[in-house]
Order: C-alpha cells, then sequence, then structure tokens
C-alpha cells in the first residue's frame, strides 16, 4: 500500500512539473536583434559609450513594444527611427556625406505576414526614412521610390508628423566630414583604403508575441559615394527580408555585395529549400570562400533563433528575447 501510495504521488507531481514546463512553453515568445553596423571598430572609448546608450535605449523601447504586445512592424519601424535620430550612427542624422559633399538615404520595411514591404533610396529631406519607406508599402501599388519621386511622394504628408522634413544639411555631423575629408585625401594620394572604413547602417528584426516577422534597415549608405549611388539596404532581398515561414533579416555591409548575392532572400532561402537551421544559412553566405560578401547580418527565424554575425572588424549589435537575454555589443 505504502509502495502504491508513493508511486501514485510521484506520478502526481511529474504530471504536475509537465504541466508546468507546458505552461511556460505557451507562454508567447518574442524576440528582436537589432544592428548599428559593420565596419572596424573604434578605439574611441567615448564614441562607444555614446553608441552603446543608444543602442541600449533601442533595445528597451523595442522589447517594452513586443512585451505589451506591440506588432514586429511597429516595432522595427519604432527602433530604427530612434537610431535614425541619433548622430552616432550612419542613418539620418549623422549619416555619411556622399562624394558631393551631401546626404542621400536609403531605407527599406518589410512584413513577414505577406511579404508587403516599401523602400526608398537617395532621398534627401526625410528626417527619417523609414517612416517614408512604411508609407510607400501602405500607400502605394509599389516597394521602391528614389530621389525626387520620393521627395514629391513625401509631400502628401506634411501634416503628418512621422515624415518631418529637415534641410539636408540638418543629417551633417563634424564625425562624418571628417571621415570624408580622409577618403577623398586618401582617394587624390591612390591610397586605397580597407573597406571595412567605409561602412555603417542601422537595422532591426523582430518577431511579435503574434508569431509575425519584420525587418527593417536605413542607412547613409558607404561614406563618399559616387552621387546618385543606391545600396543594398532600400532593395528588398538583398538588405532586408521578411517571411513568417522563415526568417526576418537586416544585412549590413558593402552594398554591391549583398545586392549581387541577393543576401537577405538567401538567409530565407536555404532554410525554406534545403532545411539549413538559421545559423547555418547565415554562416554559408558570410563565411563562403568561393564569394565575397563583406559586413554583416543580423537574422531571426520563425521560433525565436537569434543570428548576429559579420567578417569585418566588428558590428554594433544587440538582442532581446522573452526568456530575458538581453545584450549590448559596440565593436567586435
Ligand atoms: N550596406 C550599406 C550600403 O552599402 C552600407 C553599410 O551597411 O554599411 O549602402
Amino acid at each position: 500500500m505504502k509502495y502504491l501510495i508513493a508511486m501514485l504521488a510521484s506520478f502526481l507531481a511529474m504530471t504536475a512539473s509537465i504541466a508546468m514546463v507546458q505552461a511556460a512553453d505557451d507562454s508567447p515568445k518574442f524576440a528582436i536583434v537589432i544592428h548599428g553596423g559593420a565596419g572596424s571598430s573604434s578605439s574611441d572609448e567615448e564614441w562607444n559609450a555614446k553608441r552603446k546608450v543608444v543602442l541600449t535605449h533601442a533595445l528597451e523601447t523595442g522589447t517594452e513594444m513586443l512585451k505589451t504586445g506591440r506588432s514586429s512592424l511597429d516595432t522595427v519601424e519604432a527602433v530604427v527611427r530612434i537610431l535614425e535620430n541619433s548622430a552616432y550612427f550612419n542613418a539620418g542624422k549623422g549619416a555619411v556625406f556622399n562624394s558631393a559633399t551631401g546626404h542621400e538615404l536609403d531605407a527599406s520595411i518589410m512584413d513577414g505576414r505577406d511579404r508587403s514591404c516599401g523602400a526608398v533610396g537617395g532621398v534627401r529631406t526625410v528626417r527619417n526614412p523609414i517612416s517614408l519607406a512604411r508609407k510607400v508599402m501602405t500607400e502605394t501599388r509599389h516597394i521602391l521610390l528614389v530621389t525626387d519621386g520620393a521627395e514629391k511622394f513625401a509631400d502628401q504628408f506634411n501634416d503628418d508628423s512621422q515624415i518631418e522634413r529637415v534641410a539636408n544639411s540638418d543629417f551633417s555631423t563634424e564625425h562624418q566630414l571628417k571621415r570624408l575629408k580622409k577618403a577623398q585625401a586618401n582617394e587624390m594620394k591612390n591610397e586605397k583604403r580597407s573597406d571595412s572604413d567605409k561602412m555603417g547602417t542601422v537595422g532591426c528584426v523582430a518577431l511579435d508575441t503574434h508569431g509575425n516577422l519584420a525587418a527593417a534597415t536605413s542607412t547613409g549608405g558607404l561614406n563618399n559615394k559616387q552621387f546618385g549611388r543606391i545600396g543594398d539596404s532600400p532593395i528588398v532581398c538583398a538588405g532586408t527580408f521578411a517571411d513568417n515561414q522563415t526568417c526576418a533579416v537586416s544585412c549590413t555591409g558593402i552594398g554591391e555585395d549583398y545586392m549581387r548575392n541577393a543576401v537577405a532572400f538567401d538567409v530565407s532561402a536555404r532554410i525554406e529549400y534545403r532545411g539549413d537551421s538559421l545559423k547555418k544559412s547565415v554562416h554559408g553566405i558570410l563565411f563562403n570562400p568561393k564569394r565575397q560578401v563583406r559586413g554583416g547580418i543580423i537574422a531571426l527565424d520563425k521560433n525565436g533563433n537569434i543570428v548576429m554575425e559579420f567578417n569585418t572588424g566588428g558590428m554594433s549589435r544587440a538582442a532581446a528575447d522573452s526568456s530575458g537575454r538581453s545584450e549590448v555589443h559596440i565593436g567586435k
């Protein structure tokens, strides 16, 4: 009898602990990953500390939004706006200069529910290009608007506080002007600088508690880029991709590498067609000796797995999820 009671007690305890584990597993999952651009890592401690403060604020804002049930689409837009408004990242304020000492900004956003997406390229007066990209997605039948057409499209939203207009010089910072002058002086001397010195971009991918993925990327492009050049960041499937069936991706690096290799889409395709894990997929692209893809990738799959990888000297990055993970890294 004693034996039977003991058996029953241990059976009940086991059932209770299984139920507890199931309850924990059933709690809605969310995850968020952010990058502040790949490239060489800076040894300027003060600069790094300032970047860390902004990245931490962006991560906390995004995490709070997801925790309270907001959509991944709203979250990636809000996070990228924070980074665009900061002078310490190459997007919006703080963007690199092009060869004509001006700023041309590129951005894209994608909704993993139905692959709807929007993008802008070469915009000059829109404070938050990512929000204009979202307007292209929701208010037009197109995906990408560039230069004057994008500016004219933005005129329709003069009453919308999300689409604030500024002078092109408002994006300028001393830091980026110094970088431009240095790059141009090196060009004159015919000295080739490392490609890592040209980079920087911001991006965010998120999985919300409703199971939806989204991705957003925004950039000033490459330092000293030719006037009129558009990179991978506003090209869906190159710099940005999201599909609820596979993953959400945001890229940073030499845009031409990412465009010719359709990198963001390739991350998803490797999962869909070959059954690769998210990590294997990203590694297969960034560390493939047969291909040149210089930069970094952040990605998140439908199960909340997180990948942040780069083959450059560093990549500022941050991640958090519903299990309590929360981390911010600057540089290496
Ligand atoms: N991918 C961006 C571009 O080529 C730059 C970067 O990510 O650093 O425009």
